[in-house]
């Protein structure tokens, strides 16, 4: 049924005529308690259920929007995140354009003859294309663009299709357009655009039209027809996680993609994520990387200092006043933070919500709820403010430094790094820009970034920092990254000293082990009945932490991952029964 409810995630029996021409990954309408609904051909019934049949009442499209290798994938991706097979169908392709079904129905000529590939320029190591295989890249700093084409080339000669996940459309990633630059007759850019152009060039990739497809999120299901590479750009980007039902993560999907559809997997990063980290420790993801004289020698030059007010240094003062490109990461927004009020002299808060209030283009707003910054004790406009932020360091990098200041904005086209600019930023402003090589890179404020609350926190911090630490060029070039911090001992600090993550995010799969929700468990926040902490625990999971909400009770929950099939089934049965309204596999913690 093409609902997307739990309570119906199970397939019915219809007869199918063979005239209607339909099979597996037809939309068809069924009838279904008396109404019409439309269903997807799942494949043949196994056995005869008791009672009549009812028949197909007619075939909805001509497309087959799934085979039997695709809808293994979807099946997975259906029960590792405890979502309806319907709603799990229904994103992995975009939204029908039935215009387009007639233009792009009508037979293809089959793939484009392509001349024959130039010799391969970088060598691949073999095993990074074996079938079935997932990888962890790691590039050298500047590289990671010519080791995906390079990859996606020896993938091509081998006679099969290739996907390009990068996290991010708009800008296109210097990785996506190297690509597609590279292969311009074979590859198809399939990065969002509008609804129409979209479904086309969809149904182009399901009919065989191109072998390479540089895409993005959703783009993770695409059907490219003997698929034998998914290369995950950035591994650890948020953008690779779907913030709505069901959820998936697009590095975990292109796992188990390359897993159902013998294709290799390579998730590429300077630092991989935790659960990245534990899969290459038990063998299920193998790890490919320079070995350490190389690395070490391309690795950029870090050092630390103190931070003072205002997320400066008068270290980063002397080198301001020298180098002719920088980069300044910091991980506050704006002007500042009002602290007390002038009139009242109480704490600053906000009358809205009380919560923070921040200082942005000279106004006052509240950070969480964005009312215009009063006093939540007297109503005054005046605040004490302390100053810092990416505003704030714009200003007084322009006063400092003898090149033109850039202030990467939260809307707008994004500054980019580069010779004669100092980029001033967020991590937002970390964009896969291609090879640069910046004077000075410096990372003002990681000690705050390393306190914020998040299991994912700490692990897209540092693959943040060393995404922007790789701007500043090997070592030995002349450039180099200023770190300021009061933790310089730090692990996730010594980490991009190193220029070695593993160490670090080994303690933090350790960490999160300890806490419960060890790395490759499923994590999932449920909604439901006041019962429902029990009723999870006896469904199997092993942590259970609940609070009451409004309506039920809320319980964020791990369950190892043999236990997931019995649990996923226990908690269908409870959405049928109304203990469970809702589940978010992942949430964002
Ligand atoms: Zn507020
Ligand atoms: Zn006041």
């Amino acid at each position: 049924m093409a609902v997307p409810k739990l309570a119906l995630d199970r397939p019915f029996t219809y007869l199918l005529d063979e005239e209607q021409g339909a099979g597996t990954g037809s939309l068809v309408a069924v009838p279904f308690h008396g109404r019409t609904v439309n269903g997807w051909v799942l494949g043949r019934g196994t056995e005869m259920p008791a009672g009549k049949l009812l028949r197909v009442r007619s075939v909805r499209s001509p497309v087959r929007f799934f085979d039997a290798a695709m809808l293994s994938l979807l099946r997975w991706v259906s029960h590792r995140y405890i979502a309806a097979l319907a709603t799990v169908i229904e994103r992995s392709h975009p939204p029908r354009v039935a215009g387009e079904e007639d233009a792009t129905s009508a037979p293809v000529a089959g793939p484009v003859t392509v001349p024959s590939l130039r010799a391969v320029a970088e060598p691949v190591e073999p095993f990074l294309l074996e079938p079935g295989v997932s990888t962890w890249q790691r590039p050298l700093p500047g590289e990671e663009g010519a080791s995906c084409t390079a990859a996606v080339r020896a993938c091509l000669e081998l006679g099969r299709g290739a996907i390009v996940l990068v996290p991010e459309a708009d800008p296109v990633p210097w990785t996506a357009s190297a690509v597609l630059e590279e292969f311009a007759d074979r590859s198809v850019a399939f990065l969002g655009g509008e609804p129409r152009t979209r479904y086309r060039t969809w149904l182009e990739i399901l009919a065989g039209r191109y072998d390479v497809v540089v895409t993005t999120r959703p783009g993770v299901f695409a059907p490219v027809p003997n698929l034998g590479l998914i290369w995950v750009s950035r591994e650890v980007h948020p953008g690779h996680r779907e913030d709505r039902a069901p959820y998936y993560h697009v590095g975990e999907v292109a796992v188990a993609r390359a897993r159902i559809h013998r294709a290799a997997c390579v998730l590429s990063s300077f630092a991989p994520s935790v659960d990245t980290v534990a899969q290459i420790h038990d063998g299920s993801v193998r790890e490919s990387r320079p070995d350490r004289t190389t690395e070490r020698a391309n690795a950029p030059l870090v050092e630390t200092t103190p931070p003072e007010g205002e997320d400066r240094s008068a270290r980063l003062g002397a080198l301001l006043k020298s180098v002719r490109s920088a980069a300044l990461i910091v991980s506050r927004r704006g002007y500042g933070v009002a602290r007390v009020c002038r009139t009242c002299g109480e704490p600053a808060a906000c009358a809205a919500c009380r919560g923070p209030i921040v200082v942005r283009r000279g106004i006052p707003r509240c950070g969480v709820c964005a009312a215009s910054g009063r006093c939540a004790n007297c109503g005054s406009e005046a605040f004490g403010v302390e100053r810092g932020g990416t505003e704030r360091v714009a200003e007084w990098a322009a006063r400092v430094s003898g090149v033109p200041v850039r202030l990467s904005a939260d809307a707008g086209p994004p500054a980019a790094p580069g010779p004669g600019t100092v980029l001033v930023g967020t991590a937002s402003a970390v964009k896969d820009v291609g090879p640069v090589r910046l004077d000075l890179v410096a990372i003002l404020d990681p000690d705050r970034a390393l306190r914020r609350a998040g299991v994912h926190a700490a692990e897209q911090a540092l693959a943040t920092w060393m995404e922007a630490a790789a701007w500043s060029g090997p070592r030995s070039g002349g450039g180099r990254v200023l770190v300021q911090t009061r933790r310089a001992g730090h692990p996730a600090i010594q980490a991009l000293v190193r220029w070695d993550p593993l160490p670090y995010l080994r303690s933090e799969a350790i960490r999160r082990t300890e806490a419960g929700f060890a790395p490759g468990h499923g994590v999932y926040r449920i909604s439901g009945s006041s019962n429902l902490p029990d009723l999870l625990r006896a469904a199997g999971a092993v942590t259970v932490l609940s609070t009451t909400a409004e309506r039920g009770t809320l319980c964020l929950v791990a369950v190892p991952p043999e236990r997931l099939e019995g649990f996923r089934r226990e908690v269908l049965r409870l959405a049928a029964d109304g203990s469970v309204d809702r589940v978010e596999a992942e949430p964002q913690l």
